[in-house]
């Protein structure tokens, strides 16, 4: 019997689209060679949406092949500027797909509808940012003597292996795939196996906007079979990966095969520091959002929050008031949800591990502290969770939990060596209305980002990386641009003899 590549599917707000199964290879549909597939959970019913083919490591060479193919034909002979106006055009169709994309994530990622919306608006503006430079890539003219001219050509790295997570499937999938096609890379992308559809969805959107085969192609798949192919496939150029510390770890020893160039950005425990003079109201609401938006599971979310002493009952106090208010749990489509399911149960368990470990440790739960239960007793809900009384030993306060669960922490005076006592680096927020101070403390704390009176505002247009453990190179910006070209130095003999 052959295998089906698409599914006809309504939605649990009653949309009807076909959906796409299969491995999207050279513009193709494509069954996969290993007969793999994997079910993809609704996590608020806990039922199954579909079964999407699932790569394996001939999958991954055919892609990588597909790519490699690309890279030496059409795609090569554009210009900058025909790179660019396909990305552009993606990005309007990507646009005009903006609902149907939006209620895929979150049917299969239970974030709530605006937050999956503004998802695809990312996409779409990541798209078109990176369309802009995709004609200003170039090298320079070095001149050292009357005998030696010398340019630099800037070229792209080659075949590009992505690797995304689940928590913004295509927000991490327009980070990666716009530098990348900006430079002139082709793409081998593996979406997280917790997330596929939506990604899989806009593969056919690549198809309409007219890019040649093999540009681009998406091969979802388990990350230890697909993406330890991709990261150890031998003609990958380079490899992106955004996920945890363990697996970026594990994909730097694969890519190490081959040498190639490798971008990692991890996790995190990111601090968010309170002074007593900072707009009380202001470092609440900003708090609050910084741990609490997309269900905890965002990479810089800002999980451990340390209040100056004299403020620091009043702020607990002002915080789990404003998580009552604000954070309601439950279905991602209804309007007033702010709060849907962790995206898994696997995660929906690790998350409710710590909280345990936290009550174990000693911790006080201030709020929540337990599963949430949906009126149809269904689903990876859990209750927005404050822990109080947190020592800096204790396994909450260090490990990064991924989930609506923040420790907050009293400081007298000395906080730096706080913020910075941990082998993670990737945010930090500061919430004060001393001028000098905001920008002394940010200049001291070990992070890619530092937020001065707000909290997980990144923006595509400004670099986003990690220090420490949290990661390797930039993403975003015109930084991020460089990681997907490679310098090549021609030198001219303007007279020289031997
Ligand atoms: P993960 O790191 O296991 O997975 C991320 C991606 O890597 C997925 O596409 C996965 O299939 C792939 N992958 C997994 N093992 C691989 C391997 N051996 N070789 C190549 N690719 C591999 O993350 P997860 O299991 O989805 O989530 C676990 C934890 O990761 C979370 O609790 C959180 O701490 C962290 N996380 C961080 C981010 C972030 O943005 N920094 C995003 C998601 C998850």
């Amino acid at each position: 019997m052959a295998t089906s590549l698409t599914q006809d599917l309504t939605t649990p707000n009653g949309a009807r689209y076909t959906q796409p199964l299969g491995l999207f290879i050279n513009n193709e549909w494509r069954a996969a060679k290993s007969g793999s597939t994997i079910q993809v959970i609704s996590p608020s019913t806990e039922e199954e949406i579909a079964c999407v083919q699932a790569a394996g490591v001939e999958d991954i060479d055919d892609a990588v092949k597909a790519a490699r193919q690309a890279l030496r034909g059409p795609w090569s002979e554009l210009s900058g500027t025909e790179r660019g106006a396909l990305m552009w055009k993606l990005a309007d169709i990507a646009e005009k797909h903006m609902e149907a994309m939006a209620v895929i994530d979150t049917w299969n990622n239970g974030k709530r509808l605006s937050s999956a919306r503004g998802d695809v608006e990312e996409l779409a503006g990541v798209l078109k940012y990176y369309a802009g430079f995709a004609d200003k890539i170039h090298g320079k003219v070095i001149n050292p003597s009357a005998q030696k001219l010398a340019y630099t050509l800037k070229e792209p790295i080659g075949v590009c292996g992505q690797i995304i997570p689940w928590n913004y499937p295509l927000g991490m999938a327009a980070w990666k795939l716009g530098p990348a096609l900006a430079a002139g890379c082709t793409v081998v992308l593996k979406p997280s196996e917790n997330t596929p559809l939506s990604i899989l969805y806009f593969a056919n959107l690549i198809k309409e906007a007219g890019f040649p085969p093999g540009v681009i192609n998406i091969t979802n798949g388990l990350g230890s079979v697909a993406g330890a192919a991709l990261a150890s496939h031998t003609d990958v150029n380079k490899v992106a990966f955004t996920g945890s510390t363990a697996t970026g770890r594990e994909i730097m020893k694969l890519a190490a095969i081959n040498l190639k160039s490798v971008t990692l950005e991890t996790g995190g425990k990111s601090p968010l520091v309170v002074f007593e003079d900072a707009d009380f109201e202001q470092a609440v609401n900003w708090s609050h959002y910084g741990i609490m938006a997309n269900q905890g599971q965002i990479c810089t979310a800002t999980s451990r929050i340390l209040v100056q002493q004299s403020i620091y009952d009043k702020f607990v106090t002002a915080f789990v008031e404003r998580v009552k208010s604000v954070s309601k749990v439950g279905d991602p489509f209804a309007d007033d949800t702010f709060q849907g399911p962790q995206v898994s149960k696997s995660q929906y368990e690790r998350v409710l591990s710590y909280i345990e470990k936290g009550k174990q440790e000693g911790a006080t739960v201030s709020l929540g502290g337990k599963p949430y239960r949906s009126p149809q007793g269904k689903g990876f809900f859990i209750e927005p969770t404050v822990f109080t009384n947190v020592t800096d030993e204790m396994t909450i306060y260090r490990e990064e939990i991924f989930g609506p669960c923040v420790v907050i922490s009293p400081f007298e005076d000395e906080v730096i060596h706080r913020v910075n006592n941990t082998t993670y680096g990737l945010g930090a927020a500061i919430f004060t209305q001393d001028i000098t101070r905001a920008h002394a403390v940010a200049k001291k704390i070990e992070a890619g980002m530092v937020w001065i009176n707000s909290s997980n505002d990144s923006d595509y247009r400004i670099p986003f990386g990690g220090y420490k453990e949290s990661g390797i190179g930039s993403e975003l910006g015109e930084e991020g641009l460089a990681a997907y070209t490679t310098n090549k130095a021609i030198h001219v003999n303007m007279g020289s003899r031997l």
